[in-house]
């Protein structure tokens, strides 16, 4: 490994950390995982908020995906056993509704999950390490620290638009597990100021942006 040092932090390396963490897939060999070398504090630091950041997925999407349901059903299942206050707090967030069509037509039940903003904030943490991880896979770089990176939540009304479809147009593609994870990125060349879009269960859930934060003089 040419760079020594943990990607997020700047100390010195000693573990190799996945992007996405590696629990987020089944059945993938560990030649098709991204890793990036981490510290072992910052590799294990992000470990309550993944867990979390996979169950709020899967259990999200388990209806539409069969990869999600699988996950929920099976690996969930064992670490709601082993930490059941995670499991408990999904569930008091988790309210049926009814699903409606534009006509009013009754389509059977669909599971809200009620978002709140410290769930928000654990999610967008896991994003953050992601698109971190996935600038050092594609530039070689670590993504500056005053830098900045922006997430914006891609809501089930803009997936339809054609304004995303417009967007992937000039982005390349990248697939990790086809049914699991993919992205989306374009870049400034040579800045390496750059847009991504990630991908969840064949769902765009994310785009972000990596920005020189614009430096504002006193004059
Ligand atoms: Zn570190």
């Amino acid at each position: 490994m040419e760079n020594k040092n943990c990607i997020f932090c700047l100390e010195k390396a000693d573990t190799k950390e996945h992007i996405p963490a590696k629990q987020l897939f089944k059945g993938i060999s560990d030649k098709d995982l991204i890793t990036v070398p981490s510290c072992k504090k910052c590799n294990s630091g992000f470990q309550k908020d993944e867990d979390f950041f996979r169950q709020f997925w899967a259990s999200f999407f388990m209806g539409r995906s069969k990869e999600a349901k699988q996950l929920m059903e099976n690996e969930i299942t064992r670490s709601i056993k082993r930490r059941p206050a995670l499991g408990w707090q999904m569930f008091k967030q988790m309210k049926p509704v009814n699903r409606l069509s534009e006509a009013g037509e009754h389509l059977g039940k669909a599971t809200l999950i009620n978002i709140t903003e410290s769930d928000r904030t654990r999610i967008n943490r896991v994003v953050d390490k992601i698109i971190q991880g996935l600038f050092f896979k594609e530039f070689k770089k670590i993504v500056p620290k005053d830098w900045s990176i922006t997430i914006h939540w891609i809501t089930p009304n803009m997936e339809k638009e054609q304004k995303l479809q417009e967007m992937t147009k000039t982005m390349a593609c990248k697939v990790v597990k086809e049914d699991t994870f993919a992205y989306w990125f374009n870049f400034v060349p040579d800045t390496y100021q750059s847009v991504w879009i990630l991908d969840f269960f064949r769902i765009p859930l994310f785009y972000v942006f990596v920005r020189e934060t614009t430096k504002i003089s006193n004059k």
